[in-house]
């Protein structure tokens, strides 16, 4: 099964339509078939919104088989999956982005690392900047998933992933 075509193309810009879990799953899919580490992901979007339901289906799309947890309360869960290693952040729940200084992400990150990070907006100043920006969001059509491309690595992967629906 495919999804519908995007529905605009600017740049490496594109919204896409995701009426159900299953919608999420397959872009999810493409991206997992699309990205080559190192690559910074940020999910941006409100509450329930369905970044972490992107997260999971991207995880498991690259062959993790176990449960993937919501990071919210832990803040960052890790994976191993694909040949990469993974890291999930949210960071809802920090109160000061400094708080992310413990964490060391700059030792965490390495070339074979693909970084996702829920709210990044409240890591400002603390986070490697985003190769790709996904911002979750309803309208009158439903759920979207909008893509844009912040890097070149960020722009050949919403490109690869566009092309491919
Ligand atoms: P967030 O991480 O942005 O707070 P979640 O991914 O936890 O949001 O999703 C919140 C709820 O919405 C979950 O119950 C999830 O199953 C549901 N959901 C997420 N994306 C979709 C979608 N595209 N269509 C229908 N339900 C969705
Ligand atoms: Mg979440």
């Amino acid at each position: 099964m495919t999804n519908a075509k995007p529905e605009y193309v600017l740049e490496a810009v594109w919204r896409q339509g995701v009426p159900d879990e299953a919608a999420v799953a397959r872009l999810a899919a493409r991206f997992a078939e699309a990205v080559q580490p190192p690559l910074v992901l940020y999910l941006r979007g409100d509450l329930g919104a369905g970044k972490t339901t992107f997260a999971r289906a991207y995880i498991h799309a690259l062959g993790y088989q176990g449960y993937v947890k919501s990071p919210s309360y832990g803040l960052l869960e890790t994976y191993e999956a694909g040949g990469f290693n993974i890291l999930h952040l949210d960071l809802y729940r920090i109160e000061d982005p400094e708080e992310l200084e413990y964490l060391a992400l700059r030792d965490l990150f390495d070339a074979r690392t693909v970084l996702l990070i829920e709210w990044p907006e409240r890591g400002a100043g603390h986070l490697p900047d985003a190769d790709l920006t996904l911002e979750f969001g309803e309208n009158e059509s439903g759920r979207y998933i909008a893509c844009r491309g912040t890097s070149d690595h960020g722009l050949a992967v919403a490109r690869s992933v566009y092309s491919k629906t």
